[in-house]
């Protein structure tokens, strides 16, 4: 009898499917059940591997994508490293226009993956041919057979939620989930997702989670930008200082904000009391369920769905280095009550 080999044909197909995990410690003071989807299960470390795949294949079923072409987008974040990891299993070129705030880590990763990067002057503006937005549209019209993604304005990343995020939600709590908790920067994962799970059932309360320096929370409320409330921050992917199209605001309920200090010490919380080493905008999202639960969003019959995006791998140099938490200010008042409980 022939043996059968049990692999995958590649990196590719582990993309989704990612588990859900119960939360056992860090919500145990709180009313109701609360699960993780944890994306960080994906080959490429996050959420972002899901848009990469189904943009490019979608490309390529229109014709788009050929033998050759190249794949062109602004970040130095998540979707570069799972449209690089994409792109270099299915044969095509990768150019990646990043900002030089970008740490040195962070371009060599994407370098690996056989990315071409080009590193933009950081303290330019949006139109100035030095941005990395103007960096990266001249060479898309410079390149033949190119695409350009342009996460925040590509429905397809919503698509990819939609097709995808939402239906493994809805199998995995057997379609018992009450509350969809997220984060939002370009807003795909909490749109599509929701889409698809308020169709199942309207019921559903969804909640975006924005960082203060952003304004989508006041934009949601108020249909309008108010410039006032764009300030810098240091939460990465979380938040944004436009309105991007890729975030569906009707099927939103509502947006609650966090700070940069309460998620780097909620993001190291999860940590120590789940043993789930997640990112920086894990932290955030699991805060935010703190504060809608002081609020009093949840009761004991909630089913409560988060986002963890990513994994804590990519903030060893941020959130996970005592150096840099006190760099920031954030360990002030923190070592004293650690030393009372030492004490005690
Ligand atoms: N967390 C992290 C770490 C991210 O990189 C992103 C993407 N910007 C998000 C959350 C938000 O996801 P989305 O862009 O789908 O809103």
């Amino acid at each position: 009898m022939e043996k059968k080999i049990h692999a995958c044909n590649s990196i590719l197909d582990l993309i989704g499917n990612t588990p859900l995990v119960k939360l056992n410690h860090i919500t145990r003071e709180l009313e109701g059940d609360f699960y993780a989807k944890m994306e960080f299960f994906n080959p490429g470390h996050s959420a972002k591997d899901r848009i990469a795949a189904f943009i490019i294949e979608e490309a390529e079923r229109k014709g788009i994508l050929k033998e050759g072409s190249t794949i062109i987008e602004t970040t130095s974040g998540n979707t570069g490293f799972s449209l690089a990891m994409v792109a270099i299993v299915k044969g095509y070129k990768c150019i990646l226009a990043v900002s030089s705030k970008s740490s040195q880590d962070k371009i060599d990763m994407l370098r690996c993956m056989g990315a071409q990067v080009y590193v933009c002057p950081a303290h330019v503006s949006a139109d100035d041919p030095r941005s990395y937005y103007e960096v990266a549209k001249r060479l898309h019209q410079e390149t033949e057979n190119s695409i350009y993604i342009n996460q925040y304005f590509n429905e397809l990343n919503i698509e990819a939620h939609y097709r995808t995020t939402g239906p493994e939600i809805w199998e995995q709590t057997s379609g018992q989930i009450t509350h969809f908790v997220a984060c939002s920067g370009t807003g795909g994962t909490i749109s599509g997702t929701a889409r698809y799970l308020k169709e199942m059932n309207p019921k559903i309360r969804v909640i975006g989670v924005d960082a203060y320096g952003s304004v989508l929370k006041k934009y949601h409320e108020t249909g309008k930008v108010d410039k006032n409330e764009i300030y810098p921050y240091r939460i990465e992917g979380l938040g944004k200082n436009l309105i991007p199209e890729a975030t569906d605001f009707e099927i939103i309920d509502t947006f609650i904000k966090v700070t940069d200090r309460d998620s780097a010490h909620t993001a190291r919380e999860i940590a120590k009391k789940e043993g789930i080493f997640a990112g920086y905008t894990s932290g955030a999202v699991m805060q935010a369920v703190k504060q809608l639960s002081d609020l009093g969003e949840f009761d004991s019959e909630s089913k409560v769905v988060v986002v963890f995006p990513d994994h804590g791998s990519r903030y060893m140099s941020k959130v996970y280095s005592d150096k840099w938490m006190e760099a920031q200010g954030f360990m002030e008042g923190v070592k004293e009550q650690e030393q009372k409980k030492v004490e005690v």
